[in-house]
């Protein structure tokens, strides 16, 4: 079996589309799992929506899914993701609302925990040191994790009582063997590692092999779209920047 792990959609339509005409061009998948907030921040959360629910996923809720249907109160988001949310809710239908309210905040699937933010906090936590992942390793009991929030692709090992930090390649396929993990395929939408092109993940049950990959994208059209929203400017840059 093959599995697409795509996280951090965030409304990016042109990026969705670039991830997934690479998901065919790899040959396709059997399932897809999605780690959340597939809308906030972008321009196209109604066709992202649409797209992922025909796609049947696997998918848990993230912190902008939960704003976006009026679930979490916004006041910790920055000025822009607060404006972005209320924005989001006012061009998202009541059909909409309901499949984002009806996601869960953890899943379990073929040996892996899917959840946003961390298994220890599901919303709000981000996994972004060894310190942080170690603590999170007794929150689970699957052998791996796969996480999102952090828009950040890497990954954390568990064994012999040591947690390490792997760096994820493009391309270079990460064994999954007798260590636990926990797994960041980075954002599909709105990438912060410096590195502006889309992020996603493939799982090869044969292979027991995760791989990353990284894909261009129309940036431009994004932007565009961004401003011609009314949508805070920042969000349209940092596209562009990778931040
Ligand atoms: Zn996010």
């Amino acid at each position: 079996m093959r599995y697409a792990i795509i996280a951090d959609i965030h409304a990016n339509l042109a990026a969705f589309r670039a991830v997934l005409e690479d998901i065919n061009k790899k040959g396709g998948v059997d399932e897809f799992w999605c780690l959340g907030d597939t809308v906030d921040y972008g321009p196209d959360p109604r066709e992202c929506l649409e797209i992922l629910q025909r796609l049947h996923p696997v998918g848990v809720a993230g912190n902008h899914d939960l704003a976006a249907a009026g679930k979490m109160d916004t006041s910790q988001f920055s000025p822009d993701a607060a404006i972005s949310a209320r924005w989001t809710a006012d061009n998202i239908s009541l059909e909409e609302i309901e499949y984002l309210e009806s996601l869960p905040l953890t899943l379990e699937r073929e040996g892996f925990t899917l959840v946003h933010g961390s298994p220890f906090d599901p919303v709000w936590e981000y996994v972004v040191s060894t310190g942080i992942a170690e603590r999170n390793f007794s929150f689970f009991r699957t052998g791996y994790c796969l996480v999102g929030h952090s828009h950040i692709a890497e990954a954390f090992k568990r064994e012999e009582s040591r947690t390490t930090a792997i760096a994820l390649t493009p391309n270079i396929g990460l064994v999954l063997g007798a260590g636990r993990m926990i797994i960041n395929p980075g954002a599909v939408g709105q990438p912060r590692d410096g590195n502006p092109d889309a992020s996603y993940a493939i799982y090869d049950t044969e292979a027991k092999m995760l791989r990353l990959h990284r894909v261009p994208y129309d940036i431009e059209a994004t932007q565009e779209r961004i401003l011609r929203a009314g949508l805070p400017v920042t969000l349209a840059t940092r596209l562009k920047e990778g931040r």
